[in-house]
């Protein structure tokens, strides 16, 4: 590999991870807190089992990242790191939501004022128990956690 493709290979797994966050708010926004409601709903009441049915957009979110590897391995080699990038996002995504904020397995809390502002962005959309009326959908950005109370608080809605 030359310093060139290795440059262009970076780009493209940082540009996958980075869209990755932008679409997963456009999901949990629109999709997740609209028609998917009824597998999301599980995650914003309490666990009854070990897990839940929100945890099956995981899976259907992770088949494009398969698919893209595999085809990165098949002959188009820019798919590689694109789905590389995706995976990568899922792996952070799960040990910051499902491990950093709800707690599902034990996991270094982060401490700096970055992962303590996401933790209390993701509590405040956990907030809101509805469908409707939540705030805060990104997972790895976060508005300003005063703006979220401030915005959740204009809603009648103690955080
Ligand atoms: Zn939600
Ligand atoms: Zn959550």
């Amino acid at each position: 590999m030359t310093m060139a493709t290795l440059g262009l290979n970076l780009a493209l797994f940082l540009a996958a991870l980075a869209f990755m966050e932008g679409f997963a708010w456009v999901m949990h926004r629109y999709v997740m807190h609209g028609w998917g409601w009824v597998w999301h709903r599980s995650h914003h009441e309490p666990r009854a089992g070990r897990f839940e049915l929100n945890d099956l957009f995981a899976v259907v979110f992770a088949a494009p990242a398969i698919v893209a590897i595999y085809f990165g391995v098949h002959g188009v080699p820019w798919l590689l790191p694109v789905g590389l990038g995706i995976t990568a996002y899922g792996a952070i995504y799960f040990m910051f939501h499902d491990g950093m904020v709800h707690q599902r397995f034990k996991v270094p809390l982060g401490k700096s004022r970055y992962w303590k502002q996401l933790i209390q962005a993701h509590r405040i959309h956990h907030a809101v128990h509805t469908k409707d009326g939540a705030v805060s959908f990104g997972f790895l950005l976060a508005r300003p956690v005063r703006e979220l109370k401030a915005k959740l608080r204009a809603r009648g809605v103690d955080a």
